[in-house]
């Protein structure tokens, strides 16, 4: 038996692509990395280049090689940490392009691919990848005789609109790639957000195709239902699950569901998240369990065979408020054990 059933809405997620292109002109990417944020880059992969998406991003060769199989010849496949040591035959076997961070990765791209395309990745302020003005100012005119397809940058706080360092990294950008004639790219879906001075020629939204924040307009992707194994009616004093941790006041009716912190339903949950029976919210009691959760079922008027914990009562970012963590790290800890089940695409 799985433990729950992961309902992804294709057709939702190619509706948030086109509702975020439709904000500005540039060409909308689609970052696919981690899995397609945990709902499976390839068929989430699939349904977006079918709509339309001619640039993927991932995070590492790996999962780039794994989407060109999903994707065949065609898309650009766009590789953030660029061309690491060992990299070299997948990404000329898979034509991969590496986004280069470093003078390193651009001798090795150079010498071991000639020819092989590849982006540049600048630093505007983040201190995570890319070049910095200094180093990319010393190797600007080399690296952009072999035409990159892509110049791009992060930005630290675009999910806070008013963050001064927006504006300072936008000048960065902007002062970094002045003259350029390759396509360039700063925005991911805060940057999108932002407004049209952020999005330069190519856009890259991740969350925001999933149905996260800080894209508040987004349509739900994920339904997760986890199936009722066992109810039981407690007296006043008894307790339940892990650590006594709950103690019933009044008389109670708990429901035992499947699914736990093993798949991703995190342990922080205990206590403060809640699952939905349709409209009605039911609260998790006592401690989240590896593979179990209890929820207190008292003030329904059924036995339910199923309760929610993500759907249209209660959005990844409703049930991340509840485990204090954000969307993103909801959707990427889903685990392996659920039915998946693909509508639309
Ligand atoms: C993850 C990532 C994105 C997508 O960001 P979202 O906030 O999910 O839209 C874009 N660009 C880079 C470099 C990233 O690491």
């Amino acid at each position: 038996m799985a433990t729950g059933t992961l309902s992804i809405d294709l057709d939702a997620l190619v509706q948030n692509w086109r509702s975020l292109a439709a904000l500005g002109d540039a060409e909308t990417g689609a970052v696919v990395k981690a899995d397609g944020y945990g709902l499976g880059a390839a068929k989430v992969a699939r349904a977006l280049a079918k709509a339309g998406v001619r640039r993927f991003f991932v995070a590492v060769a790996e999962e780039g090689a794994a989407l060109r199989e999903a994707l065949g010849p065609g898309p650009e496949i766009n590789v953030f940490s660029g061309h690491m040591s060992g990299d070299t035959d997948m990404i000329g076997d898979m034509t991969l392009t590496p986004m280069i961070n470093n003078v390193d990765q651009l001798l090795r791209h150079v010498e071991a691919l000639p020819g092989a395309p590849f982006g540049i990745q600048l630093d505007s302020g983040m201190n995570r990848l890319g070049m910095e003005p200094v180093e990319w100012g010393a190797v600007r005119d080399i690296a952009l005789a072999q035409n990159p397809t892509l110049i791009m940058s992060h930005l630290a706080c675009a999910d806070e609109p008013n963050h001064d360092m927006n504006r300072q990294q936008l000048a960065q950008f902007a002062e970094m790639t002045a003259g350029v004639d390759a396509p360039r790219s700063l925005a991911a879906t805060g940057g999108i957000l932002l407004g049209n001075d952020y999005h330069f020629d190519v856009t890259r939204p991740g969350i925001g195709l999933y149905g996260g924040l800080p894209f508040d307009l987004a349509t739900p992707v994920v339904r997760l239902t986890l199936p009722m194994i066992q109810t039981r009616d407690l007296e006043p004093g008894e307790t339940v699950g892990y650590g006594n941790t709950w103690t019933a006041e009044v008389p109670s009716r708990i429901a035992t569901v499947a699914g736990g912190y093993a798949d991703g339903l995190l342990r922080a949950l205990s206590h403060t998240g809640q699952l939905w029976f349709g409209d009605t919210p039911c609260p998790i009691l006592g401690r989240v369990s590896m593979d179990l959760i209890g929820v207190d079922i008292t003030h329904l008027s059924e036995v339910p065979n199923a309760l929610d914990i993500l759907g249209a009562k209660q959005k990844v970012d409703d049930l991340a408020a509840a485990a204090g963590t954000i969307g993103y790290e909801i959707l990427t800890s889903l685990g392996p054990r659920y039915a998946r089940r693909y509508v639309g695409g």
